[in-house]
């Protein structure tokens, strides 16, 4: 599952491109049905950003593709006219270089930017007053796990990063917003930030919780559960013993 990490390396890896006239193509039929190469070919790429989630190129015209990688997409950069195995949804073509968008699976067009999400958790300086205001702001009887994966609050933290900040922070996932301090609500969403910015800078990241459903906590050896957890029923995993 690419996370908010893996989305900045994404934009830092298309960064060549921007500032270019690009020819765009949309060599993968599903990509074909949003007419995204008659509309964005021959424009200047103004900007490629990670929000959140989301990969948000900015062409000239006020043109904002919004790329969501789900499971298997991702962005590649080759050189210019480099041979092309399999067919990418997208190729946004520079004059040296061009980035490649494969296995989608959302290239959604629009004519402004994404207002709805929460500010971005690997942003320079995380506005985690905001988070923590949006998190309150929500239906206070719903658990602290669910809602900080809720894009709207937060933007960016993923289920891996949600469980190990939760462990971090010593927050059962299972704990209601409403019973949750300001504080801890901080701690939580400063660990999420502090690990996600070390992965991406490429520290390494021993696992808590994550996937370890079964094995003794490494902080009061307690048995690791795991168990669905909201609409979407994503796994998490947390320590009954430490994380109250
Ligand atoms: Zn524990």
């Amino acid at each position: 599952m690419p996370e908010g990490d893996a989305l900045h390396r994404a934009a830092r890896r298309l960064q060549p491109l921007v500032g270019e006239v690009v020819e765009v193509e949309t060599p993968n039929p599903r990509a074909q049905v949003g007419r995204l190469a008659e509309r964005l070919d021959g424009r200047r790429l103004l900007s490629v950003e990670a929000v959140g989630k989301n990969l948000l190129l900015t062409f000239e015209g006020g043109y904002v593709l919004r790329s969501h990688l789900r499971m298997n997409g991702r962005w590649t950069l080759a050189q210019r006219g480099a041979e092309l195995r399999g067919r990418p949804w997208l190729v946004v073509r520079g004059s040296r270089f061009e980035g490649r968008q494969w296995n989608g699976p959302v290239l959604e067009l629009r004519t402004r930017a994404l207002r709805r999400l929460g500010p971005d958790i690997l942003a320079a300086e995380p506005d985690f007053k905001q988070m923590v205001a949006n998190l309150r702001a929500a239906d206070r009887d719903r658990a602290i796990g669910d809602a900080i994966l809720d894009q709207r609050a937060a933007a960016g933290i993923g289920n891996k990063w949600k469980a190990e900040a939760l462990w971090e922070a010593e927050v059962s996932p299972w704990r209601p917003v409403g019973e949750t301090t300001d504080r801890e609500l901080e701690v939580v969403l400063e660990a999420a930030a502090r690990e996600m910015r070390g992965s991406l800078e490429g520290g390494r990241h021993v696992n808590r919780v994550y996937r370890l459903a079964g094995r003794p906590c490494s902080r009061c050896g307690t048995v690791i559960r795991s168990r669905g957890q909201g609409d979407a029923n994503r796994i998490a995993y947390w320590c009954p013993g430490c994380q109250k």
